[in-house]
């Protein structure tokens, strides 16, 4: 799972600190996957719509949730 969606989520980091931290998650995810989410982050929190970038981490954080494992 995100630990970038979940904290931003919960409010515990916020868009700049999400933003320093991105680049060394993309550099070292393990999946395409997980590197595709990342990026997409990056772009959310480059663009000036905070909104987009809360919903993004709002929606995954709550897939987690409906997941059984
Ligand atoms: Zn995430």
């Amino acid at each position: 799972m995100c630990l970038i969606c979940v904290e931003y989520n919960k409010k515990r980091m916020t868009r700049e600190e999400m933003r320093k931290a991105l680049p060394e998650m993309v550099m070292f995810a393990k999946t395409e996957e997980e590197k595709n989410h990342f990026k997409k982050l990056q772009v959310l929190g480059d663009s000036m719509d905070e909104k987009s970038l809360e919903e993004f981490a709002n929606d995954y954080t709550s897939n987690l949730g409906k997941k059984t494992r």
